[in-house]
């Protein structure tokens, strides 16, 4: 969802598929399962799937795609603020986003000695609306609908999402950042502060964009925990609502 990343996810199909939501135990096992092919994911009863709203555009589980317009579309989240982390292009996010930025870095820091890096944060509408007819431009119109949001479509717009780079600048808005240390340790470790990668390689007919392994969005520790504990990996497939590759109309 970002103009300069163009070029590079044209590329996203010759990456290697990568394998997330493995990294815990299925959510039912016995002895007799155990061969038995790969369970169905089930959330978890006891989580409250109604705590937040997923319409309202400051809700931190709003859920915004090709199918679910921001209400009203210009809309503009409360509490924007400059993060205390490297800021390549010096866009803010929502201030609960921004705590849990610093925690991620410091943990990707101190556990794994990986520096990172934001490359953008929110963007209001009025940009998106610059971003996206650039993209058109470039690259016609059937192009950029795969990897730059129309406004009012934009994840960014709610200053919930986040694209992170390495330091180093390696694999920056590409698809091969899902390669790197850094991506990995991403994929890995993002939900523990809260943040969903949002843009799965396996999941481009659910969510209606390209693979997108720097894109990440906030969504809160207790609904990240869940996602990763029952191995959904879409908000569209955990809400239940529509997503999909066209706009509709
Ligand atoms: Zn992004």
């Amino acid at each position: 969802m970002w103009a300069i990343a163009a070029a590079a996810t044209r590329n996203a199909d010759a990456v290697e598929a990568r394998s997330t939501g493995t990294a815990h135990p299925a959510p039912v096992s016995s002895p007799s399962t155990a061969l038995a092919a790969t369970p169905t994911p089930v959330p978890t009863p006891s989580f409250d799937r109604g705590a937040y709203s997923i319409d309202d555009p400051a809700s931190i589980w709003v859920v915004v795609n090709k199918s679910r317009a921001l209400n009203p579309v210009d809309a503009v989240p409360p509490d924007l603020v400059q993060p205390p982390v490297p800021n390549i292009n010096g866009q803010p996010v929502r201030k609960a986003v921004s705590d849990a930025l610093a925690a991620l870095f410091a943990a990707a820091k101190s556990e794994a000695g990986l520096d990172l890096t934001l490359q953008s944060g929110y963007r209001s509408y009025d940009t998106q609306v610059s971003v996206y007819d650039e993209d058109v431009a470039a690259n016609g119109q059937v192009y950029a609908d795969t990897d730059t949001a129309r406004p009012g479509h934009s994840e960014h717009q709610t200053g919930l999402a986040v694209d992170i780079s390495a330091a180093s600048g390696r694999c920056s808005l590409d698809a091969c950042f899902g390669q790197t240390d850094e991506g990995r340790w991403l994929a890995a470790n993002a939900w523990r502060f809260g943040f969903l990668l949002r843009y799965p390689q396996d999941k481009v007919a659910v969510t209606g964009f390209t693979y997108e392994p720097w894109h990440f969005r906030y969504v809160g520790v207790p609904l990240a925990t869940e996602l990763h504990e029952t191995g959904v990996t879409t908000l569209e497939e955990y809400f239940g609502v529509p997503g999909g590759e066209s706009y509709p109309g």
